[in-house]
């Protein structure tokens, strides 16, 4: 298998730590999926579902970052949907802001007008970034408080989750 992604597209947990990725079956690091949904070759639990995924991580979301648990649960079924075990389709996400590119109409652009299969097009135009100078600082002050505002969790929570979040993204990275 030669498809590779930075997250799990089980789970949706970052890859880019050393030793997240699970096993083939010959035992190479898989490129797709993390160790804890995925090992010498098949699924830890081939029965689990989307549902199950995102009750188990609502819970741990709801815990960690002190967010009203229905709302954890609905936002956590949102990042697994578009995943490859879900979609059944491997779909690139923005590099910046994580966004996934789910449409042709999703992707930015090359200089040249192709589209990007890196970047979105509200980051990412004709070969440069829309705010070339936005700092990772700048988008988490930015996005923290939406964050906040839109799960019902406390400002300071959804700072930390913004910031771990855009840690794994390469434009910050
Ligand atoms: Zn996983
Ligand atoms: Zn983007």
């Amino acid at each position: 298998m030669n498809e590779t992604s930075e997250t799990c597209q089980s789970c949706g947990m970052p890859l880019s730590v050393p030793d997240a990725r699970g096993t083939e079956g010959d035992g190479t690091p898989s490129g797709l999926y993390c160790r804890y949904c995925y090992r010498n070759g098949a699924f830890t639990e081939p029965e689990a579902t989307i549902e199950t995924m995102a009750a188990r991580g609502g819970e741990m979301m709801s815990r960690m970052f002190e967010i009203p648990p229905e709302r954890a649960e609905g936002f956590v079924l949102q990042q697994l949907r578009p995943l490859l075990r879900w979609s059944g389709r491997l779909v690139p996400s923005c590099g910046s802001c994580g966004m996934p590119l789910q449409d042709p109409s999703d992707a930015g652009t090359e200089a040249d007008g192709s589209r990007s299969d890196r970047y979105c097009t509200h980051c990412y135009r004709n070969g440069a970034f829309v705010e070339p100078d936005l700092t990772r600082e700048a988008m988490i002050a930015e996005y923290g408080p939406l964050l906040a505002a839109e799960l019902g969790m406390p400002r300071e929570k959804a700072t930390e989750m913004v910031t771990a979040f855009t840690a794994t993204l390469p434009r910050w990275r």
